[in-house]
C-alpha cells in the first residue's frame, strides 16, 4: 500500500481532539417521524426535518411503487438528454402552480439547486450579498460563482430594526459599479430557526436594483396560509426573484427546485451546471414529490398542527424555570437551537439526552460558526404532548 494518504491519520486525530469528528451511524425508522432507532436503541426523534410526517406516508410510497411499475427505476441520463419524464414535467408544473410562479426547475437536491442557481445568476464582475448564517450550499454556490462575495451580519429576525441591515445597505451603496448584484438569504435559518427580515431585504433589493434569492428549505410546507413558506406569510412573494426550496424536508421526499419567471427558468436550464451535468432523479422520485405536494395542498391541518406543537413547546418552556429565559427568546419556529458553545460539551449533552431516550443532534462546526455548537431540536406535527414534556424534563436534567 502506498503511504500517500498517511497524513489523514493526523488529520482525523486532530478532528477527534477538537470534538469535531463525525461518526457514521445506522438509523432505522420505526413507523413515523417522531420515533427512531439508533444503534438498536429506540428513541424519540427530535432530529428530523420531516416536519409534516410525510416521509413515511403510505400514499407517497404507493405513488413511488406505481411509477416504478410503469417507468422502472433509473432515469438513465441528464434531464437535457433523455432523463426528464412526464413525472418530472408534471411536478415542475405543479410546483410552479403551488408557488404562484410562472415556472420551476427540478434539481437532484436542494444543495445542487443553490449551487446551480447562484452560479448561473452571478459570475466574474458581479457581486453576491450573503447572510453570514446562510447554508453551506449557498456559501459554496457563492464561492464557485467567481463573483465578489459580501457577507453581511446575521439578522436577528423579523423584529430586527433596519439598523441591523446597515452593513448590507452600505455594501450595496458602495457596489454600484458591479454588473449584476444578487442578495441571498434563507427564510428560516436552518440552524437557528429564526426568520430573515424579508420585507426589509426586498426593499433594499428594489432600492439598489439587486436580484433577491430566498431559500425556503425549512419553510416550504410549514409556513404561510397555503404552505408556500415565509415569503407567502410576509406577503413578499412578488418581490422575490428566485425562490429555492427542497422536497426533502417538510415534503418528506427528495430533490430541490427553483421557482420564478419563465425566462429565469429557461436560463437556469441552460446555465445551471448541476442541473444538466447530473443524471435526472428517477421518475419515481418525481412521483413522490407529486404525491407529497398534493398532500401539502390538501391537508392544511398538518402545518396547523405543527404550529400548535410549536406553541405547546413554548408553553412548556415558559413553565420551566431553568430553560424558560434562554430558550423562549429563540423559539420562533419548529427549529429550536440550544446553544452550548463548546463542541465537546454539545456532544456530551446529546449523549446524555440519548441515554434518557431522546435523539437531539449536536451541531458543530462547520455546520455552525466556531464557538456556537448547539443542540438542534426539530419539532414535527407528530410529536405528542407526552414527548414534548419528556424532552423538556430531559433538557432540564442535561443542561444543569
Ligand atoms: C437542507 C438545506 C438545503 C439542501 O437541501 P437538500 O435537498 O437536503 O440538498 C439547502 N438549503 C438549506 C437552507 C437547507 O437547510
Amino acid at each position: 500500500m502506498p503511504h500517500s494518504l498517511d497524513w489523514l491519520d493526523d488529520a482525523l486525530t486532530d478532528l477527534d481532539n477538537r470534538g469535531l469528528r463525525r461518526q457514521l451511524s445506522v438509523n432505522a425508522r420505526q413507523g413515523h417521524a417522531s420515533q427512531i432507532e439508533v444503534a438498536g436503541q429506540a428513541l424519540v426523534n427530535f432530529g428530523s426535518n420531516d416536519y409534516l410526517g410525510l416521509a413515511s406516508d403510505p400514499r407517497i410510497a404507493a405513488a413511488v411503487q406505481s411509477a416504478i411499475d410503469s417507468q422502472g427505476w433509473g432515469a438513465g441520463a441528464s434531464p437535457l438528454v433523455t432523463g426528464r419524464s412526464d413525472f418530472h414535467a408534471k411536478l415542475e408544473r405543479g410546483l410552479a402552480e403551488f408557488e404562484g410562479a410562472e415556472a420551476s426547475l427540478l434539481f437532484p437536491t436542494g444543495y445542487a439547486t443553490n449551487v446551480g442557481t447562484i452560479t448561473a445568476l452571478a459570475g466574474k464582475g458581479d457581486a453576491v450579498y450573503s447572510d453570514e448564517l446562510n447554508h453551506a450550499s449557498i456559501i459554496d454556490g457563492c464561492r464557485l460563482s467567481g463573483a465578489e462575495i459580501h457577507v453581511y451580519p446575521y439578522s436577528i429576525g423579523c423584529e430586527s430594526r433596519a439598523s441591523d441591515l446597515d452593513k448590507l445597505a452600505n455594501f450595496l451603496s458602495d457596489g454600484r459599479h458591479f454588473r449584476r448584484r444578487l442578495i441571498i438569504t434563507e427564510s428560516i435559518f436552518s440552524m437557528r430557526g429564526t426568520l430573515a427580515p424579508l420585507t426589509e431585504l426586498a426593499n433594499l433589493a428594489r432600492e439598489y436594483d439587486a436580484m433577491l434569492m430566498v431559500d425556503e428549505a425549512h419553510a416550504t410546507g410549514v409556513f404561510g396560509k397555503h404552505g408556500r413558506g415565509i415569503c407567502e406569510q410576509l406577503g413578499v412573494e412578488t418581490l422575490v426573484d428566485v425562490r429555492i426550496a427542497t422536497l426533502s424536508k417538510a415534503l418528506g421526499s427528495h430533490g430541490g427546485f427553483a421557482a420564478g419567471s419563465q425566462k429565469l427558468i429557461d436560463w437556469l436550464a441552460n446555465r445551471a451546471r448541476p442541473y444538466f451535468f447530473s443524471t435526472a432523479a428517477p421518475a419515481a422520485t418525481a412521483a413522490a414529490g407529486l404525491a407529497a405536494l398534493k398532500i401539502v395542498r390538501e391537508e392544511a391541518q398538518r402545518r396547523e398542527r405543527l404550529q400548535e406543537r410549536i406553541k405547546s413547546f413554548r408553553a412548556l418552556l415558559e413553565r420551566s424555570k431553568r430553560l424558560g429565559k434562554t430558550l423562549l427568546a429563540t423559539t420562533t419556529s419548529q427549529i429550536v437551537p440550544i446553544v452550548v458553545g463548546d463542541p465537546v460539551r454539545a456532544v456530551a449533552a446529546a449523549a446524555e439526552l440519548r441515554s434518557l431516550g431522546f435523539f437531539v443532534p449536536a451541531i458543530r462546526p462547520p455546520s455552525v460558526p466556531a464557538g456556537q455548537s448547539l443542540l438542534r431540536v426539530s419539532l414535527t406535527c407528530l410529536h405528542t404532548d407526552e414527548q414534548l414534556e419528556g424532552l423538556v424534563a430531559a433538557l432540564e436534567t442535561t443542561l444543569r
